[in-house]
């Protein structure tokens, strides 16, 4: 009886990885097509002005939409991109539309500042800094307008090329975001060590803060270490009217989150925040 059931069990794991490998390999396929079509999608969420509301720009955050309209989000594609190196492609092309957009805003003579995700392999590649640099000249923007988010656990590769990388991109105007921060093995002199200028505080902070007195603290202290270090300070994952209070009341410039917009495509975007156009 112990056997039999033994088999079961077996046979149930094996289906299960059966399936897990066809999701991989059907992910694969279309992860490639999107990328070879330069039909990866782009869409932007905006970032606010805690004082007046404004929006100041956008992160940039990358999807693929299906012929038939249903969209993949970047977290059943990317651990898979970065796996089988296509986050080199896939990268430079979300960077490439993250700026020809900043461009066609430009056209519209509104400025917007769009924030793009970098990941760690990304960072490792000393012509990363170049490949940037080539983006921006071509599509004509000012490297003010783009900003770069990465990991600590980006940071963490090869500290020496990292940096210099980082102090390449900065020279040619970029800021740089740290993402995700409090989430990984910080060392907080990595603060200092590292070009930085923006601290994104994590939603896993934020979604506690109004719950947990603990989350809250956390939060404070990030904004106490940000601000003594003259960083500008976003939050993300402001989901209700007490996030966006307490966050604002702490000092945090900058927040986004499903509590004041949702990322929209790109073209809803452009339409609803920078056409001058009637609709
Ligand atoms: P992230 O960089 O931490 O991005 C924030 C994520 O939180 C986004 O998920 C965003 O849609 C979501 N979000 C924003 N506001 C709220 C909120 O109020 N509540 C909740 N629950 N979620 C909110 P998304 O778009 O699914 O992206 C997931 C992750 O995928 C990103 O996390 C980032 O690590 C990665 N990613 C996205 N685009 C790119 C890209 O172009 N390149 C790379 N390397 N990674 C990317
Ligand atoms: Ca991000
Ligand atoms: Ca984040
Ligand atoms: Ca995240």
């Amino acid at each position: 009886r112990s056997k039999s059931k033994g088999k079961d069990t077996f046979s149930f794991f094996s289906k299960d990885l059966q399936h897990a490998m066809h999701h991989r390999v059907e992910m694969e396929i279309k992860l490639r097509q999107a990328i070879e079509n330069n039909s990866l999608a782009i869409y932007l969420q905006p970032k606010y002005d805690f004082n007046n509301k404004e929006i100041t720009g956008a992160e940039s955050l990358v999807r693929i939409v299906e012929e038939n309209g249903n969209v993949i989000g970047p977290d059943e594609f990317i651990p898979l991109a970065e796996e089988t190196g296509l986050i080199h492609q896939l990268g430079r092309q979300v960077l490439q539309k993250s700026c020809e957009f900043i461009a066609r805003c430009n056209n519209e003579h509104q400025d917007v500042k769009v924030a793009v995700n970098v990941a760690a392999k990304q960072l490792a590649n000393p012509g990363f800094a170049d490949e940037v640099a080539e983006i921006i000249r071509s599509t004509g923007i000012e490297a003010s307008s783009l900003e770069l988010e990465v990991t600590e656990s980006a940071l963490m590769h090869d500290f020496e090329q990292t940096r210099d990388i980082l102090i390449a991109l900065t020279s040619l105007g970029i800021t740089i975001a740290l993402d995700d921060f409090g989430t990984g093995y910080s060392s907080l002199s990595y603060l200092r060590q590292f070009p930085l200028h923006v601290l994104k505080i994590d939603r896993s902070f934020v979604i506690d803060m109004d719950k947990e007195q603990q989350a809250h603290d956390i939060v404070t202290a990030i904004v106490h270490l940000a601000l003594s270090l003259g960083l500008t300070i976003v939050a993300e994952g402001i989901e209700t009217q007490s996030h966006f209070n307490s966050l604002k009341a702490l000092g945090c410039h900058l927040g986004q989150g499903y509590f004041m917009c949702r990322p929209l495509a790109m073209n809803d975007f452009f339409i609803q925040f920078i056409s001058n156009e009637e609709v």
